[in-house]
């Protein structure tokens, strides 16, 4: 039983039934991929293993302190979770930390990428996809002075990136010389994808569907009920009309966001997640020869930029603010801006769909995937920034450790005892 239907919980039960287990899957929303999997970036970004806890971090993130704007933005509160989250976010950015966070995400990008195109070659699923890479951009000389060092080290993981000259940019994408005054330069990851999480999510659950699997909708979870020995025994749900019942299976996978600690946390599991807030627009395009193809990830900006299909999605900003989803203005404004400013004339400003999410988010940004405590719980969370790009491969590693199988990759998987 997977208990949360975004990315992580319908690629898990998808892998799981591939695997040959019976799967069902309980959400509280009326369908799959409703929460922080319904309008992100739309990103398959390999080419960004580097999580924000880097050893550069703490000192941009207080330069930044005050600033409405800000793409990294602290908003203190009174709950200890918060607090205890920043501490261990400030020892992730030690510089072994960092290194040893980085690597292993970029194992797990490598293998996941492999798994998405695997999946979609054997299943056909249309998402708008575009395999056409992702293209890093800076606008100052001094942060594509980094460029060089970054394709090294992406190299060194196995990553294919190269540096691009802002005329080479240009040439990749030419909706770019619109806007591109400032425009340093780039790094060009061919290997990279973009598509609709959520498109892909709900094609996949219905997949799912028709293969046998249970989907319980409207089913808001309330509690596991565990006994010592036998583990976790039943789920607690709660449907539309108040009904309470409780569903048992013989195993059960954890897949539930940013809420996934609190439901956990009786049981003894100290899940370290915590929501970090993003937000996106999505717009119709009303040139689409105005508008990128190519996906971008504005370095300077911490904006990324993802067309799908006659739509552009574009995703930013980081606010550690608790479990608030209002949409601010205020957080969208510097978005359309940066779209407006970069394209002039590409999307429908009438049109704009605004949206925030709460990123399931780990101070180093590693997820968490394998078993807990409990000898039927599993975890397949925490995916934080790349939920996207790790989805294909976290849920195939949950299914080999299910199974007993060691996945074929350096990452500290949470291990059978
Ligand atoms: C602005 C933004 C941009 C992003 N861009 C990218 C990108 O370009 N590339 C990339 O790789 N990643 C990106 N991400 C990250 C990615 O979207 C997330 O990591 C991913 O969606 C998390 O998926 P999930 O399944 O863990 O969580 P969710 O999608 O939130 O799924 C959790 C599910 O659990 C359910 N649930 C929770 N509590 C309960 C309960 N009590 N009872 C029943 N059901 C419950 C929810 O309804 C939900 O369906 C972005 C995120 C944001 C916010």
């Amino acid at each position: 039983m997977v208990l949360g239907a975004g990315l992580s919980g319908v690629t898990t039960a998808w892998y799981l039934q591939q695997a040959g287990f019976g799967v069902s899957i309980v959400d509280r929303q009326p369908g799959p991929a409703l929460e922080t999997s319904f309008a992100n970036g739309g990103q398959i970004s390999i080419s960004h293993p580097e999580p924000w806890a880097n050893p550069g971090a703490p000192l941009q993130v207080l330069r930044w302190l005050g600033r409405d704007d800000a793409p990294l933005k602290f908003r203190p509160t009174t709950d200890p979770a918060q607090w205890l989250w920043g501490a261990r976010f400030l020892f992730e950015c030690l510089p072994a930390r960092a290194h040893r966070n980085t690597a292993a995400i970029a194992a797990l990008a490598l293998w996941s990428g492999e798994r998405l195109r695997e999946l979609r070659a054997r299943t056909g699923l249309q998402y708008d996809q575009l395999e056409r890479g992702i293209l890093h951009l800076f606008h100052t000389p001094r942060e594509f002075a980094q460029a060089p060092a970054r394709a090294r080290q992406l190299e060194r993981f196995g990553i294919e990136a190269r540096v691009c000259s802002r005329a080479e940019c240009l040439a990749l994408e030419p909706a770019l010389a619109a806007g591109a005054e400032t425009l340093a330069g780039g790094l060009f990851a061919p290997g990279d994808e973009s598509g609709d999480a959520f498109r892909f999510t709900r094609e996949l659950a219905a997949r799912l569907q028709e293969n046998g699997a249970n989907l319980h909708w409207d089913s808001a979870i309330r509690g596991l009920r565990s006994s010592p020995g036998k583990g976790i025994e039943s789920v607690e749900v709660c449907d539309a009309q108040g009904r309470h019942s409780a569903l048992r299976a013989d195993a059960y996978v954890v897949c539930l966001g940013s809420y996934g600690p609190r439901l956990v946390a009786p049981l003894g599991e100290r899940l370290p997640i915590y929501p970090v807030k993003g937000y996106s627009i999505t717009a119709p395009l009303l040139d689409p020869a105005r508008a990128p193809s190519v996906s971008l990830t504005d370095e300077s900006r911490r904006i990324v930029c993802s067309r799908l299909g006659d739509r552009l999605r574009v995703a930013g900003t980081a606010e550690l603010n608790g479990f608030d989803t209002r949409i601010r203005s205020e957080r969208i404004r510097p978005i359309l801006e940066w779209v407006n400013n970069r394209f002039p004339g590409a999307i429908d400003e009438q049109r704009v769909e605004p949206w925030a999410g709460l990123r399931p988010a780990t101070p180093g940004n590693l997820p968490v995937i394998g078993r807990g405590r409990a000898p039927n719980l599993w975890f397949n969370t925490g995916h934080g920034t790349l939920g996207w790009t790790l989805a294909c491969g976290s849920a195939a590693a949950l299914a080999e450790l299910m199974c007993g199988r060691t996945p074929p990759l350096s990452f500290p998987f949470r291990l059978p005892r």
